[in-house]
């Protein structure tokens, strides 16, 4: 991890991260720009979350938008028309059940809608400074198990053997270390371990080829 955290130096910020550094690290807009950005590009996820929190910033402002104006603010992520529903009924419910704030609990979170696990962690992260969460997407998933750190197929498998294999001090960062290394280095496919500064140290679990 602390080679990872000298190599990522520099590189381009995942997007809710990046999102976060801009808003002042606000909860809402953390949760907001989290639902925009699942399968999606971070490129894409910036631009619409940028869109999005320029017309409206609070759940109440957000919650005024039709449907439709949110729908046409995220185009084009993905799945947007299922989440602009996400976004204006979960704006409606943090109104209707947490007086316009963003709950700061794990439970609380996953009654959203269109927030699952990851999304709850990362809010937990990046929002409210947890220190006793772990966020797993996709890249955690593919890059802990090719590390031979866990042996596990579902991202919510992973999650929960990421806090018995790793130090508690990591868990905040294990998401922003392992999503830049995907995005740049340990890709999907033909990741890049030639230049990958934490070789010697990965057994390459599952890799086929790699650039
Ligand atoms: S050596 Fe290859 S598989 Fe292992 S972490 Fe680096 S890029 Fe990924």
């Amino acid at each position: 991890m602390r080679a990872l955290a000298r190599a990522i130096d520099g590189m381009e910020l995942p997007a809710v991260e990046k999102i976060s550094e801009e808003q002042a690290q606000e909860p809402f807009q953390v949760l907001i720009a989290t639902i925009l950005s699942a399968r999606t590009q971070d490129a894409t996820t910036h631009a619409a979350s940028t869109r999005l929190f320029k017309r409206a910033r609070t759940p109440r402002g957000m919650a005024r938008l039709p449907v439709k104006e949110i729908e046409r603010l995220i185009y084009p992520v993905s799945f947007y028309r299922n989440k602009a529903r996400h976004v204006k009924a979960c704006c409606t419910m943090l109104i209707a059940r947490f007086g316009g704030r963003v709950p700061s609990t794990m439970d609380e979170l996953m009654v959203l809608p269109g927030v699952g696990r990851k999304t709850a962690n990362l809010v937990m992260i990046v929002g409210f400074k947890s220190g006793g969460n772990i966020c797993v997407d996709t890249h955690v998933h593919r890059i802990s198990n090719r590390l031979g750190w866990v042996q596990t197929r579902q991202p919510e498998e992973t999650e929960q053997a990421l806090y018995r294999a790793t130090g508690r001090r990591w868990w905040p960062l294990i998401n922003l270390y392992l999503v830049t290394w995907g995005q740049n280095v340990c890709r999907p496919i033909s990741p890049r371990c030639e230049r990958c500064v934490i070789a010697s140290d990965c057994p390459r679990i599952g890799v086929a080829s790699s650039a």
